[in-house]
């Protein structure tokens, strides 16, 4: 992707990365791709108004589904920006890292999950417009609210593929995953969820740094598209970020660390493995709260539907321990207290909720 001149949204090599991006989708048996136009008008970094496409890729269930299963999503941003000059759509913008990360990422998670089973539908998505405000994940959230997408989860993976900086800060052992405190989705769950499931069953030598905030100081991302319009989004990217080289000429291959690049990419491929074979979430999750040295747990199950029991204390921000606790529609845990854990319920690979 970094062999174009750029790939700005406004510049005409665009279409051409879209149509590569879509033919990579297409190689994909059974990939259902939709190359969405939507227009972008003229702004700080737009010199006009013009129609613009982003690349959508749908995996149908291939194994039995549930009712209504949600939509797993994960995607990266094709577009790539150089502000070092006045002249943003012509000039050198090799985006290997921001984002020809994210997009390496995303084709890779949607071969191999091509080829797995999965009882939720797959969403891959290759935005465009990143750079000039999210406006392709802006563009696609706003559809799917309109359209009454069930979107389950969306993970953003954005500048994922380097591990060290200019200031000799190097770390290849760990991603950050944003979160917003945003009690309207549950997009800080999720990431727990990922944070938990890396250390279960991530890549070797991989771990979460959960950051509890929508995104970095002064930056964005097409998470932030999703949970405008309410629906459970996250954030991923690597913890030594060299700024130097985002939005410049120096954003080269030769600065993407591949095996770090690679965890990263197994992470997204797990975390959507597991979501999209999960049964649905379990509902009415409570505790009860009488007075006793038990916590007690009950939720309406779903016949069939495998559980866990996850439980942390109130300062700790990951699930620290859980039992798997099979077919059923309560838990109780002798001696251990109520008030001072946090206990959640998940069905087997879903989104832990909360008991309350
Ligand atoms: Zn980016």
């Amino acid at each position: 992707m970094s062999s174009w001149n750029t790939r700005n949204t406004s510049s005409p090599e665009l279409f051409e990365v879209a149509d590569w991006v879509a033919d990579q989708f297409r190689s994909i048996p059974t990939a259902q791709v939709e190359v969405m136009h939507y227009k972008i008008v003229q702004g700080p970094r737009i010199p006009a108004d013009k129609d613009v496409v982003e690349v959508l890729a749908t995996f149908p269930p291939n194994v039995q589904a549930g009712v209504q299963p949600g939509i797993v999503a994960m995607g990266g941003h094709m577009d790539s920006i150089n502000m070092t000059g006045t002249d943003v759509f012509t000039l050198r913008a090799p985006g290997a890292n921001d984002d020809g990360s994210g997009v390496a990422a995303t084709l890779a998670s949607a071969r191999w999950m091509a080829a797995r089973p999965h009882s939720h539908p797959l969403l891959f998505i290759v935005f465009s417009g990143e750079e000039q405000g999210l406006l392709g994940s802006e563009a696609l959230a706003a559809r799917a609210l309109k359209e009454n997408w069930p979107l389950e989860a969306v993970l953003s993976n954005d500048i994922i593929g380097s591990s060290e900086n200019l200031a000799g800060q190097k770390d290849s052992g760990h991603v950050r995953v944003f979160s917003p405190d945003n009690s309207k989705t549950e997009s800080r769950e999720l990431a727990r969820y990922i944070e938990w499931l890396c250390r279960r069953k991530g890549p070797h030598g991989l771990r979460v740094n959960l950051v509890f905030r929508e995104d970095r100081f002064g930056r964005g991302g097409d998470q932030s598209s999703f949970l405008k319009y309410g629906f459970t989004a996250v954030r991923l990217v690597e913890v030594e970020e060299e700024y130097a080289h985002e939005h410049t000429p120096n954003d080269l291959p030769q600065f993407v660390d591949y095996d770090y690049l690679s965890k990263n990419a197994r992470l997204n491929a797990i975390v959507v493995d597991s979501l999209s074979n999960a049964g649905p979430a379990p509902t009415r999750v409570r505790m009860d709260r009488r007075q006793n040295h038990d916590s007690t747990i009950t939720w309406t199950a779903v016949p069939g539907v495998k559980y866990v029991a996850y439980w942390r204390a109130t300062t700790s921000p990951t699930w620290d321990h859980f039992k798997e606790i099979g077919a059923v529609d309560h838990v109780q845990f002798p001696m251990l207290s109520k008030d001072d854990n946090i206990f959640a319920i998940g069905s087997e690979g879903g989104i832990p909720v909360e008991a309350r």
